[in-house]
């Protein structure tokens, strides 16, 4: 704790502030203040003012004041008479003689259909009935299992019985809370839900798809996702409704954070701004593209960082969002990660990819890479070395790993289980891709076998093992999750999975149409078994603190790998003097072999809690101890 406290207080006079306007806008009925922060060189500032959020006439131009800024940006202001309420509003920055072009500004909180217009409202008129009283659910990190969901997704198919297809009320209703309460997941992920640019908000009968890694307005809620995209109140209070419905039943919101590009360069709020203010160039003056979308942003610059953190704040403080998912964290740096982590409450979740999608601008030992983890307590990162040694890699969809029955991915799985710590039984010579444990805490460690990207779980064990059975695709999947949901990382879920949903074996499904995104509901009833095995595994895990201690020297100190042959992990947890623990001594072995394995464990007698594709507390026999029969290609995991 001491040495936190230290290191906060460090990163206090090491991490330089700008002052920068977290409110261009700040309305009264009685007049509004504008304000834009530029570079230091800029020319003038025009105020354009509008009754409509797309097209029609100026109604109104006002030329903004500048006042000199000490650090050498300025600060251009204005202030408009009258109640502007329902107005909308741009900015037009003149550099080097030349006006740039109209822009909402980069702190825009609510904006015209397709986020070209800065909208000017009261935000207290955007809250639903009883937002005062909503709070965030207390659940530790350790206790998170979290599913990941994209609007469309979800709620688009007739089968989902859902009325607000592909809109952020579709989890306002009690069939979509159900669902999830069901299932026990206590997190919902939801993929870019912040204005993005991909889809024209005006056209939305032609049912685009996009997952909307494209940013256009950080800190407004997407507009194709709310009931009326040309009314700045609807997106803002129905992501509302939408936190508040989810948060009173105890499920938390996880906003995916796409800081690290945006959608275009010349087009951006941020260049419109402040020219070249925010991006990373290469030496030879071209911008970098460690995003592998065309541009990277620079958190290491005052400006972008103090961005980035008054962002995330902004959707704590006005959303109530519970935690934050970093898009290609790795393009960030480390510096500017810690700063967040410091700048907003502790029960905020935060995690992120930690890699890039190509080369940046910066040197890689201060980016917010996975192998960096250490330096970044607090913060998680995915596991793709657990992912990949169940599944197969990332570069290759028809390679297969330890689901299909190859040895030597033991290790990687063991190194998952424990949540990337440091174990003295994991070898991590013998690790996929990290050499040493790279979390200081299990906490770290996203655990998870399938996401957004590339192929999910069935479609992935269609295509690296051909000519797979149902049968044997279920027993596989249910294996998999099985690893997810007994690792002491925090596991993740991509949704769908517990209907058994495929994308037809689309790899990169961003803009692929409904017919492959779309989950199809009636999975809950053609697979029975796998919705049960999810709940059961996931009901267990919630109340069997062993599972999830949260807590590195705990790992260490009661979880014991057993000696075991090939494609089998097995490991013991003394449940002993692990608080709210009711279970002594717990089993769990994960056997991918295509035949029954025995393991080796002191005489019994044990209840059985998972067995053969079911995973209940109640009724599942017992086994005696001694040698253990665990059945092929499946999970098996007893108590006393
Ligand atoms: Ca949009």
């Amino acid at each position: 704790m001491k040495n936190i406290i230290i290191f906060s207080l460090l990163l206090a006079l090491i991490v330089p502030q700008v002052a920068m306007a977290r409110d261009e806008v700040n309305y009264t009925p009685q007049g509004s203040h504008f304000e834009l922060l530029t570079l230091g060189s800029a020319q003038a500032v025009k105020l354009r003012l509008y009754d409509a959020g797309a097209a029609g006439k100026v109604v109104k131009t006002v030329s903004l004041k500048a006042a000199s800024q000490p650090d050498g940006y300025k600060l251009w202001s204005a202030d408009v008479k009258g109640d502007l309420k329902g107005r909308f509003y741009t900015f037009d920055v003149k550099y080097a003689g030349k006006f740039r072009g109209e822009t909402p500004g980069v702190w825009a909180k609510a904006v015209g259909v397709n986020g070209r217009r800065g909208a000017i409202v009261d935000m207290r008129d955007t809250d639903p009935q009883g937002w005062e009283r909503d709070r965030r659910p207390r659940v530790a990190p350790h206790d998170w299992v979290i599913y990941e969901m994209h609007h469309r997704d979800f709620s688009i198919d007739a089968s989902s019985g859902l009325e607000h297809k592909g809109k952020f009320l579709a989890l306002t209703e009690p069939r979509a809370i159900e669902h999830l309460l069901q299932l026990g997941v206590n997190a919902v992920h939801i993929l870019p839900s912040f204005d993005y640019a991909s889809i024209d908000e005006s056209k939305l009968e032609l049912n685009r798809y996009n997952w909307g890694y494209d940013p256009l307005n950080y800190n407004v809620p997407e507009g194709g996702y709310s009931t009326d995209p040309a009314n700045p109140n609807a997106r803002i209070r129905e992501f509302k409704q939408m936190v508040q419905a989810l948060h009173s039943v105890g499920i938390k919101v996880v906003l995916d954070v796409v800081y690290n590009h945006t959608f275009n360069i010349e087009g951006s709020n941020f260049q419109l701004t402040m020219p070249d203010e925010f991006f990373r160039k290469n030496p030879d003056g071209t911008y970098s593209n460690g995003s592998g979308c065309g541009n990277e942003t620079a958190s290491e610059r005052p400006v972008m960082r103090n961005y980035m953190i008054e962002s995330v704040k902004y959707w704590v403080d006005e959303y109530h969002i519970d935690g934050f998912r970093f898009d290609l964290m790795g393009v960030h740096d480390i510096a500017t990660m810690n700063a967040i982590r410091q700048a907003v409450p502790d029960d905020i979740f935060i995690y992120g990819e930690g890699w890039s999608a190509g080369s940046c601008a910066y040197p890689n030992e201060k980016l917010g890479m996975k192998a960096h983890m250490k330096q970044m307590p607090g913060i998680a990162a995915f596991s793709d070395d657990i992912r990949d040694a169940l599944r197969g890699p990332f570069s290759d969809d028809t390679k297969p790993a330890f689901l299909a029955g190859l040895p030597g991915h033991e290790e990687s799985i063991k190194m998952g289980i424990v949540g990337a710590i440091e174990h003295p039984q994991v070898d991590y010579s013998k690790v996929n891709y990290s050499k040493e444990p790279w979390c200081l805490q299990p906490t770290q460690m996203i655990s998870y076998v399938s996401c957004h990207d590339d192929m999910c779980l069935v479609d992935r064990l269609k295509a690296s093992i051909p000519g797979i059975s149902m049968p044997e695709l279920i027993r596989l999947d249910l294996l998999a999750q099985t690893a997810v949901l007994t690792s002491q990382g925090v596991p993740f879920i991509l949704s769908g999975e517990e209907m058994l949903r495929t994308k037809q074996g689309v790899h990169n499904s961003f803009e692929s149409p409904d017919e492959i995104n779309h989950l199809d509901w009636t999975g809950i009833e053609r697979y029975p078994q796998v919705m049960a095995y999810y709940q059961g595994l996931i009901a267990m895990r919630h109340r069997h603190p062993a599972f999830h201690m949260g807590q590195a020297d705990l790992v260490r100190s009661k979880l014991r790998f057993l000696p075991t042959q090939d494609c089998v992990v097995a490991f013991h947890i003394d449940g002993r003097g692990i608080k709210r623990e009711s279970w002594n001594d717990i089993y769990v072995v994960l056997n991918a072999n295509k035949k029954a394995v025995t393991v080796d464990v002191p005489q019994g007698p044990y209840a059985v809690v998972c067995r053969s594709g079911v995973c209940s507390e109640r009724g599942l026999g017992s086994v005696q101890g001694g040698k253990v029969t665990v059945p092929a290609q499946s999970a098996l995991i007893f108590h006393n």
